[in-house]
This record gives structure tokens, C-alpha cells and sequence, in this order.
């Protein structure tokens, strides 16, 4: 019999009547597979007790932070558990200490150095459903026993970690959304669902602000192998988008997904051939201030020996940055900025693909600012105004 993972996310378990749901989708599941199910907490849960711990503290104290934040998976935890009793599945709600799900003590993020896979497969051989909470677990450091978080949205990670270590043939994600697209049907109503991608292709969107899956948990799951599949808690019957090798796929199309992201803007700052070339010294000030810089051109020198330098940040810390850099006079190139992406696994042997990108945008008369690909992915940064536009004339170019 297959054993499956099956983590529910906030939506699904955002009430009692959607509990009972999930309870029941479970027990159907159980008829015929073994299953191991992790939870969120229930939607909206966590971001109250962020706020309520705000209003304490500025910088709470991270151990009872962790503690905290961790509860709102233990009541979709025991809620669930209750309610699968009440239909007559054998239910054991477990927490990180129960099956050693070790961390290491950098609350708030913390990652997971262990997991007792035994333990968890026990319950699993004696014929309960395991019910775990999710996002969550012990560090031991200093020899002091204490809850962590995994970051925000981590329990999709503690979903393919648990399946990992129960050694699941599959990890399936039940959430809001019935799978990946090849671009926001909301904008592309042309747009289709995307039955199979790689790891490497999930990993790039998930990076580019996708936020389907935590980015960590892909990267898990393409580590160990293990499939890992996104379906609709509403439309179980549906398959879903499932993560695979690429060696296991048939296909590499060249370009499979197009995302966009806006929530970036553009600087720029003129600085000196000799700056430019240790750029160190610019961009540390913005790293001691925790603003994660993304994109980052630099021009060659101009007939008076200075560079450009052309960088992105969040659009929220924009101006913070232009202070961090006062000394360099940067100024913003562009508020309003959206970054589109195209990312396909087919990129790394096809030529072109950037030419007829950029062509499409030319046609489109979208001026591109600034650019920057990977192996599998080419981003420009155009004016937020022409977002839409950009994503429907590269659908159409590339996937119609
Ligand atoms: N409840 C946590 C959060 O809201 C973890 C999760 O949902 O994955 O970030
Ligand atoms: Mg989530």
C-alpha cells in the first residue's frame, strides 16, 4: 500500500464546517492508502498572533515568539484529530517533540536537522493517521529544550521533510489554488494548467514570487526525490501540478510558465569606475540593514569614467535604501516596477529564446529596463503600467 503525506494549508482548515471536510477527505483517502496528514494553522491565524505579540514588543522575546506563533497549528492540529475520531478514523495528533523533529535554535527560520522517521512510521504501522502540525519544531541547543518555527508558510516544508523521513512515495499539498499555471488565468484567461514541471522549473517560480509552495520545500523535495503535487482542497478530484525530476518527465518545454512580480522598485546610482569595481563597499550598508537587493546592473564606464549601477529592493524599503546610500546621490529609476519572468527547463539547449522574448516586448512597445536570466529563466524589469500587457504578449508568443 503507498504511503502519502497530506498537508493541509490555512484555507482548508479555515473553519470547523472546512475541518470536517478535510476530515472526511482524509478518511476516503485512508480506505484505500496509508496517509500521514500535517496542517497549517487555520487562515489568518498566525498573522493575529503576530500582531498580538506586536503590540507587546517590538523585539519579543524569540523563544516564546516561536512559541507563540507554533500554537496556531496545534488547534488545526487538534481540531482535525477530534474531528476524525468523530467520523471513526483512528487519529493520533502529534507534535514536534512526540516524533523528534529536531531544528536548530535560529527561531523564527529555523531549519530542520532531524526527524525521527521510526517514530512516525509506527503510528503509521499500527494503524492510526498520524496528525501533525506543521511550520514547527524542538531545538535542543545548549541543552535546553525549546519550540522553533520554520518561517512563514514552513509547513509545507515540514510536510516534505515528514515524507522524507517516513520514507512517503508522495507528498500531496492541498490548497486554495487547483495547481501551477502557465500564467495567471486571471490575467491569461487563455491560461492552462500545468499537469508536470521539474523541481528545478517550481523552484524558479517559487524564487520569482510564486507562492503556490514554500520555496524550502521544493528544494527538500527535489533534494530527496520526493514527488510532490499541489491540488485544491475544493476540487480534490482534480490533479493538481505535480513536481517531479526532470529526468522523469517526457517533455522539457522551452518555456512553461510565465510570473510576474511586483513588488520591487528600481534604483540606480552614478558612481566611479574605481566604486564600481568593488561594489562590496556600496552594498553593505544595505545588507547590514536586512534590504535583500535583487536584480543588479552595472554599465561599463562612460567618457567620464563613471558607471551605472542599476539595482532593485523591495518596493516598500525603497527609500530607506536611497538614505543607506545618501553618499552615492542614487535616485529611483522607477517606483512602479514589475518584474516578468518566462522560465522553462527547454532554456538550457534552446538558442533564441531571449531574442524573441525581448521582440515580443519591442512589438508590444514595452521598454525593458533591466534584465537578468538564470539557466532556465529570462526576467525583464518593465514599468508595473505595462504588467499585464507583457504577460499576455509573451503567452501568446511562447504558449498560445
Ligand atoms: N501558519 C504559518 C504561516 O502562516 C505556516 C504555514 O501556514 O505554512 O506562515
Ligand atoms: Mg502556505
Amino acid at each position: 500500500m503507498q504511503l502519502i503525506v497530506q498537508k493541509f494549508g490555512g484555507t482548508s482548515v479555515g473553519s470547523l464546517e472546512r475541518i470536517r471536510d478535510v476530515a472526511a477527505l482524509v478518511k476516503k483517502t485512508s480506505a484505500h492508502q496509508q496517509n500521514i496528514v500535517v496542517v497549517s494553522a487555520m487562515a489568518g491565524q498566525t498573522n493575529k498572533l503576530v500582531a498580538m505579540s506586536g503590540q507587546l514588543s517590538a523585539r519579543p522575546l524569540p523563544e516564546a515568539y516561536d512559541m507563540l506563533l507554533a500554537s496556531g497549528e496545534q488547534v488545526s492540529c487538534a481540531l482535525l484529530a477530534i474531528a476524525l475520531s468523530e467520523i471513526g478514523v483512528k487519529a493520533r495528533p502529534l507534535l514536534s517533540f512526540q516524533i523528534g523533529i529536531k531544528t536548530n535554535d535560529f527561531f523564527t527560520n529555523a531549519r530542520i536537522e532531524h526527524i525521527n522517521g521510526e517514530l512516525l512510521r509506527k503510528h503509521v504501522d499500527e494503524g492510526f493517521v498520524p496528525v501533525v502540525a506543521g511550520f514547527q519544531g524542538v531545538s535542543e541547543a545548549g541543552g535546553h529544550q525549546r519550540i522553533t518555527t520554520l518561517g512563514r508558510g514552513g509547513s509545507d516544508t515540514s510536510a516534505v521533510a515528514l515524507a522524507v523521513a517516513a520514507r512517503a512515495d508522495r507528498c500531496d499539498i492541498y490548497t486554495d489554488v487547483d495547481g501551477v499555471y502557465t500564467a495567471d488565468p486571471r490575467i491569461v484567461p487563455q491560461a492552462r494548467k500545468i499537469d508536470r514541471m521539474s523541481f528545478d522549473e517550481m523552484m524558479e517560480l517559487a524564487s520569482l514570487g510564486a507562492k503556490v509552495l514554500h520555496m524550502r520545500s521544493v528544494e527538500l523535495a527535489a533534494k530527496w526525490g520526493m514527488p510532490l503535487r499541489v491540488l485544491s482542497t475544493f476540487h480534490p478530484d482534480h490533479t493538481g501540478s505535480t513536481f517531479m525530476k526532470e529526468s522523469d518527465l517526457l517533455e522539457s518545454p522551452v518555456v512553461s510558465s510565465i510570473t510576474s512580480d511586483s513588488s520591487e522598485c528600481l534604483l540606480s546610482a552614478r558612481i566611479t569606475e574605481n566604486e564600481a569595481r568593488f561594489p562590496g563597499r556600496l552594498f553593505r550598508p544595505l545588507a547590514d540593514a536586512g534590504v535583500n537587493v535583487d536584480v543588479i546592473v552595472k554599465s561599463s564606464p562612460d567618457s567620464h569614467g563613471h558607471c551605472t549601477l542599476s539595482f532593485t529592493v523591495p518596493r516598500a524599503e525603497g527609500d530607506r535604501a536611497l538614505a543607506l546610500l545618501a553618499q552615492y546621490r542614487p535616485e529611483k529609476l522607477l517606483e512602479n516596477m514589475a518584474k516578468v519572468s518566462i522560465v522553462g527547463i527547454g532554456m538550457r539547449t534552446h538558442s533564441g529564446v531571449a531574442a524573441k522574448m525581448f521582440e515580443a516586448l519591442e512589438r508590444l512597445e514595452i521598454p525593458v529596463h533591466l534584465i537578468t536570466t538564470s539557466e532556465i529563466k529570462v526576467s525583464v524589469c518593465i514599468d508595473e503600467s505595462q504588467r499585464e500587457k507583457a504577460i499576455r504578449g509573451l503567452h501568446h508568443a511562447f504558449i498560445d
